[in-house]
């Protein structure tokens, strides 16, 4: 069998990508497609289904016909997706109620405060591992079921049913209407706000708080097992689909972080870190979120630690299309380094409120500390410090409440591409920054929990040695520079709260 290949599907928030590996974990062949970014109103975010469902199929042929290979050549496929963007859709018909509303949408914000009543944002904290926020799943289809015409009726009808991402490109590749498989993994189903931590169950109780039939939701499953197979007319049919990983959690997975203490910083629209707890649910003092990292099979589940940050790499991106300061997101870099430094200009990229550790849904972006002096370049650098900063306020975080002191972070992600970004953040951090040689290191996490559901790979040990380290960055700011940075950082933060009125 080790002479086949693996695929992985990666549906990510700008892109879908599919992904070929060998038996190495060096990859074959890569198909990628972006697809439209919705924005109805200020503040709502939203993917098309059906659109990202023809971009699965579209990369996936294109992976495979690059690589001049079929479905007998694939021994398993894995399934990794943006977290906590929702689809409700038609079980009979196969289509969604609406667009599906992405993670980093704030329209639930109202609904948010209602659920939390005089208990306040982490009511549900305890079971769940999260505060209550826009981010998670269950107000969204609250949401939905409340606002599209004839949406409820259906749903207690037992017609609707919902779904993150995975779920919904797993049951159309294992056949849609036709006897699609209705399935999650125990990772995303930690992000909907409605899974116990500790039973990997759902919690009726927080399902009927927030009106959602128990009939709409997906079984759950671990991360890697057999889920079905690729439908009879499709171009993986009778492959096995054995991996289920949300995007995060694929790529703590494809860093090799095992054990206790590991983390990984993945520097993508927006940034997550997660750090292993192993078989200990740690709940959060300091504005982090507890999540499942992975189970294989019927070992028991293994947790993480989460830091996630709504906006970084997606400030790039709004520089680039908002303001038309450069074409692509690289040029930022030799943009940055017209100018020394910031300049004295700090920028809060506050587009969704903030996320960890402050969970501020009222929170708006802010640029601050500017003079006549601050120019194009400035605003680039300090653009790519935002990043920085917020992952040094998340590792604060994690080792407070981890009692953990890293020792090294492993990255990955399109905005490690950035060498002047990653020699900044070893400085802000004071840890080493280390990106491995397979930066697809999500889709690589997804590859590998399915080709261990179905015996291509042994286990945990053959992703630790197929690892291996591509470039270090070591610290070597001054540490006062550093600190009057960072204290500066923070007054800029404290700008941008309880701007929403
Ligand atoms: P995702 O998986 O979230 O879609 P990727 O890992 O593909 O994201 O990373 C893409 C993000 O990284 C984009 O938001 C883009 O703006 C940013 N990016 C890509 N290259 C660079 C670069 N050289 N410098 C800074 N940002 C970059």
């Amino acid at each position: 069998m080790t002479d086949k290949y693996v695929l992985a599907i990666d549906q990510g928030t700008t892109s879908s990508r599919a992904i070929i590996f060998d038996h190495k974990g060096t990859i074959v062949s890569v198909g990628q497609k972006e697809h439209e970014q919705i924005f109805p109103r200020a503040g709502w975010v939203e993917h098309d289904p059906q659109e990202i469902w023809r971009n699965v199929r579209a990369v996936v042929a294109d992976a495979l016909s690059q690589a001049e290979l079929n479905q007998n050549d694939i021994a398993a496929v894995g399934i990794t997706n943006q977290r906590e963007t929702t689809v409700v859709w038609d079980k009979n018909t196969g289509e969604p109620a609406c667009n599906a509303i992405v993670w980093q949408d704030t329209r639930t914000a109202k609904i948010v405060d209602e659920l939390g009543g005089s208990e306040g944002q982490d009511k549900y904290k305890d079971r769940v591992g999260l505060p209550l926020a826009t981010y998670f799943c269950g107000p969204k289809v609250k949401w939905i079921l409340d606002n599209v015409d004839g949406a409820r009726e259906k749903a207690e009808a037992g017609d609707l049913i919902m779904g993150t991402i995975d779920s919904w490109v797993l049951w159309n590749m294992t056949g849609g209407v036709n006897g699609g498989v209705h399935v999650t993994d125990v990772t995303n189903a930690s992000r909907t706000m409605l899974m116990d931590l500790k039973t990997l169950d759902w919690d009726p109780e927080i399902a009927a708080d927030m009106t959602i039939p128990m009939s709409m939701l997906p079984e759950i499953r671990s991360s890697a097992e057999v889920y079905g197979e690729g439908r009879e007319q499709g171009m993986l049919a009778g492959v096995p689909i054995a991996g289920i990983l949300g995007d995060q959690q694929a790529a703590t997975f494809g860093q090799a972080c095992f054990e206790v203490g590991m983390a990984k910083n993945t520097y993508g629209t927006g940034n997550f870190m997660l750090i292993n707890t192993g078989t200990e649910i740690v709940p959060s003092k300091n504005g982090l979120l507890t999540t499942v990292c992975y189970k294989i099979g019927d070992k028991e589940a293994v947790y993480a630690l989460e830091g996630s940050i709504a906006v970084t790499g997606s400030l790039v991106q709004w520089l680039r299309d908002n303001l038309g300061m450069f074409k692509s997101a690289p040029e930022i870099e030799e943009l940055a380094k017209t100018v020394e430094d910031n300049g004295g200009a700090y920028f809060v990229p506050a587009f969704s409120g903030l996320f960890a550790p402050y969970w501020k849904s009222d929170a708006r972006g802010a640029l601050v500390g500017l003079t006549r002096y601050v120019n194009k370049g400035h605003i680039a650098r300090a653009v790519l410090e935002a990043t920085a900063y917020q992952t040094r306020e998340v590792l604060d975080a994690m080792e407070a409440d981890s009692g953990v002191k890293l020792a090294e972070l492993k990255v990955d992600g399109g905005m490690t591409a950035n060498e002047t970004l990653m020699q900044f953040q070893a400085d802000m951090l004071g840890v080493d920054v280390v990106r491995p040689v397979v930066a697809e290191t999500t889709a690589l996490g997804a590859a590998y929990a399915a080709g261990i559901a179905v015996g291509y790979w042994q286990g945990e040990q053959d992703v630790i040695d197929n690892w291996a380290e591509d470039k270090r960055w070591t610290p070597s700011m001054d540490q006062d520079e550093v600190d009057r940075k960072y204290r500066l950082w923070k007054k800029a933060v404290s700008r941008t709260f309880e701007w929403v009125d």
